[in-house]
């Protein structure tokens, strides 16, 4: 407990003898408190145990130690040591009050009630004392006086104690509360508001909007083929670039707009008002500007990484916030799978082609699974002698509802799932087999295979072409692969080298859909390529356009000039086939022949024109149609 100075205790002024005698006695009384410091602490701790109230032993060890140090403090101050001294021994109860205070271990009223004990059983000590050696009545009620003091002095500072540790806890709540507040609203890696914040700002937008008639916009951005950036370089490299990208955008986005993260490789800006007053595109286009420079990240150095992004964007009214967002999410769908790196508006109908392609999806996942897939085959004809040269592989998909569904429905989805890559391979083997099968029946025939761009990506590409021919026995001379000129350009220094290696195999090469994609001519010269197959649009073409027949004319003349052989895909009418005829057009393909067969057909076909062409030496063509 704590001991006040000597000036604090007021002493009557009695003669100089008289106090004498009163300081000697109350000394005594000091001296013999202090040894009977043992049956204080006991008396205190029989009055604890009748309160009914244990505390842990921890803590009743601490009491203990406070009613010891508190009795001789008290004790050594009535035996006349200096203020000083008394107080040096109390201050170790301060600190354990302290400790006690600041653990919360024990209620404020349960130590006050302690305090209370420790004086209740030193006053009767003193008693007991003062009896014991016959002091006067004078010392007594001094020495009660000062244990009086002492406890006014303790609770007191006990209080001040508490209340500072209360202050301190409640700063440190309030800090913490602050902490969660921000967590809960926003995203820990980029430090960007996350979902339940932007909703929050889009809805006041909404009701800003409604009632000042300004126009409000979400645009949902999402990063193109983040998933293969973090599986191959890893997580902690996809983290960095995610924090990168977030300060990229940022940069762009005006202070009245918001910039939040959804989740993964999902980001949104929210804006109205005034930022609007140009259009949603202009911000769009500013987002994928500001994406457009290389990032660098530590641990991947040397690898400059290109980035870009599909903004999906959603104007105006909604009943609540998540729509905006939803259709907004709708959008950067439509924009992903039109080539990605854009930006598309919401139109009310692209959800239900999001859902329908949505369902296709998985149905493509499981026909993988269920052997729902094979291949057709579309004869070519050499144009001079009209016999068949080859058969194009087509791709088929026998859908368990839907029926028979085409290459254009599922091959761009095959291709952003990367799915491409088996089922291509799975062709391309097929095709080999089939073509060794027909070579053993007599017939010498080619075989086209089409190749993606996502296939022609990977170096194992070459060894899945080479196993192929190995496997089936295939000549592979009469193997083409079929590559559009988009996919050449994707990645052209890689390309043309996987290329190379797979002409080294004696394999040909083909550029389909020739004249539709970059029309760049010197490509030809950089890829070792064989046959320009001229895109079915030049020869749909011709029917209508006189210049198509120039058109036609000069591509023939290239591949000729070149030593390329050329090939005309898409003939339907005998129009078109006399006039590739008269243009020296080395092969044929279309309906005009035939339309892609199934094996048993192709069979017949190829059975049929061995009897004919042993039969009648007649040029013929045979409607197959
Ligand atoms: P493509 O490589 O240009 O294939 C030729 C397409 O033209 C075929 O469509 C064929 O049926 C069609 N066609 C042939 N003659 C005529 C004609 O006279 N008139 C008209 N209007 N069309 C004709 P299909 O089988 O629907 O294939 C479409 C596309 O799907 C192919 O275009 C090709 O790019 C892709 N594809 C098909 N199978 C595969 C495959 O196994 N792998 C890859 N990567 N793509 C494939
Ligand atoms: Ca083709
Ligand atoms: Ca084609």
């Amino acid at each position: 407990m704590h001991v006040p100075t000597v000036e604090g205790a007021n002493i009557d002024a009695a003669s100089q003898q008289g106090l004498a005698a009163l300081e000697r006695e109350l000394r005594l009384l000091g001296e013999s408190l202090g040894e009977r410091t043992g049956d204080v602490v006991a008396g205190i701790k029989r009055r604890n145990a009748e309160s009914g109230v244990a505390l842990e032993p921890l803590v009743e060890d601490s009491f203990v130690r406070v009613g010891t140090v508190s009795t001789t403090a008290v004790a050594r101050w009535m035996a006349g040591e200096g203020a000083e001294v008394a107080r040096e021994v109390g201050r170790e109860s301060w600190q354990i009050f302290g400790q006690l205070a600041a653990q919360r271990v024990v209620a404020l009223d349960e130590v006050t009630k302690r305090c209370l004990r420790w004086r209740d059983a030193a006053e009767d000590m003193v008693r007991e004392l003062v009896a014991e050696h016959g002091l006067c009545e004078e010392v007594s009620e001094r020495a009660c006086a000062m244990l009086q003091r002492s406890l006014d002095v303790t609770l007191v500072r006990m209080c001040q104690s508490f209340e500072a540790e209360r202050k301190r806890a409640h700063e440190e709540l309030g800090r913490r509360q602050e902490e969660l507040a921000f967590m809960a609203t926003h995203d820990a890696l980029t430090g960007l508001p996350n979902r339940t914040l932007i909703l929050d700002r889009i809805e006041q937008m909404l009701v800003r909007s409604r009632r000042n008639q300004t126009p409000v916009a979400a645009l949902f951005v999402d990063i193109d083929n983040f998933k293969s950036i973090n599986d191959t370089f890893g997580h902690g490299a996809g983290d960095q670039l995610l924090r990168a990208v977030a300060a990229r955008l940022q940069g762009v986005v005006r202070d009245v707009d918001a910039l939040g993260r959804l989740g993964g490789d999902e980001f949104v800006v929210v804006a109205e008002g005034m930022s609007l007053s140009a259009g949603p595109e202009l911000i769009a286009e500013r987002l994928l500007e500001a994406l457009k420079q290389p990032f660098t990240l530590a641990g991947v150095e040397r690898t400059r990484l290109t980035v870009t992004a599909s903004v999906g964007i959603a104007m105006g009214d909604r009943s609540c916030a998540e729509e905006l967002l939803r259709d907004a999410d709708i959008a950067m769908y439509r924009a992903k799978w039109e080539g990605k790196n854009g930006y598309t508006l919401f139109e009310t109908g692209m959800q239900d082609d999001i859902q329908s392609r949505m369902e296709l999806e998985m149905d493509l996942r499981e026909a993988q699974e269920g052997e729902e897939f094979f291949v057709v085959y579309q004869p070519t004809f050499d144009l001079r002698t009209m016999s068949p040269t080859g058969m194009e592989a087509l791709l088929r998909w026998r859908h368990p509802r839907r029926g028979i569904v085409g290459p254009d429905e599922f091959i761009p989805l095959l291709e952003d799932t990367g799915l491409i890559v088996d089922v291509g391979g799975w062709v391309l083997r097929q095709a080999c087999l089939q073509g060794a099968a027909w070579h053993q029946d007599g017939h010498e025939i080619g075989i086209a295979v089409n190749v993606s761009a996502r296939q022609l990506d990977r170096d194992e590409l070459v060894d899945e072409v080479a196993t192929a021919i190995e496997h089936s026995g295939f000549r592979p001379d009469l193997l083409t692969l079929e590559v559009t000129e988009t996919t050449l350009m994707s990645n052209a220094q890689a390309t043309a080298e996987r290329l190379r290696r797979i002409k080294q195999l004696g394999v040909r090469i083909a550029i389909d859909d020739f004249g539709t994609g970059y029309s760049s001519l010197a490509y030809l010269q950089r890829f070792p390529v064989d046959a320009l197959k001229i895109d079915r649009a030049f020869i749909s073409r011709l029917r209508e356009d006189p210049d198509g027949e120039t058109l036609i004319r000069t591509l023939v003349q290239l591949g000729k000039s070149l030593s390329i052989e050329t090939l005309a895909e898409g003939i339907e009418q005998a129009t078109d086939l006399s006039l590739l005829r008269q243009v020296s057009c080395d092969v044929g393909q279309g309906f005009l022949f035939a339309r892609p067969l199934e094996v048993e057909i192709c069979d017949a076909f190829l059975e049929n024109w061995a009897v004919r062409t042993a039969a009648v030496d007649d040029l013929r063509v045979p409607l197959l149609a």
